[in-house]
């Protein structure tokens, strides 16, 4: 498992089904060696966090997670996903992104249960 694979919204790639049908090519990998533009992504959330913390990171390390308009105003959507990548995001600022990987390792989807 890569920890590209983690969203940088908190949606967990490494299970989802789109990027195991092909569908999609997930939400950070490929922007690290270049093989991806972000100026060419549709994702605001995607686009300030690359553009700003790098794609080795997601939004649990932007010390304006709390309080950032783009990303909770996703959370804020209708949608049970939603509260879910919100929850995940929030699992990863307490314990990092290797305790997260562990947990959410058999996961069938882009979210799960966390211990
Ligand atoms: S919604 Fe945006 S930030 Fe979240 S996984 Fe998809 S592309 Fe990445
Ligand atoms: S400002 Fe918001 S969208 Fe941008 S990296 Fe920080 S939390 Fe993510």
């Amino acid at each position: 498992m890569s920890l590209l694979e983690i969203g940088c919204c908190g949606a967990y790639c490494g299970t989802c089904r789109a990027l195991a049908d092909g569908v999609c090519r997930g939400c950070r990998m490929g922007y690290d060696t270049g093989e991806r533009d972000i100026e060419k992504a549709r994702c605001r959330i995607k686009v300030c966090c690359i553009k700003r913390l790098g794609a080795e990171h997601t939004c649990a390390d932007c010390p304006d997670c709390l309080t950032c308009d783009t990303l909770q105003g996703m959370y804020a959507r209708k949608g049970y996903k939603y509260r879910k990548y919100r929850q995940s995001l929030e699992f990863i600022r307490r314990h990092g992104c290797d305790r997260f990987i562990k947990a959410a390792d058999k996961w069938k989807g882009a979210y799960g249960r966390l211990p």
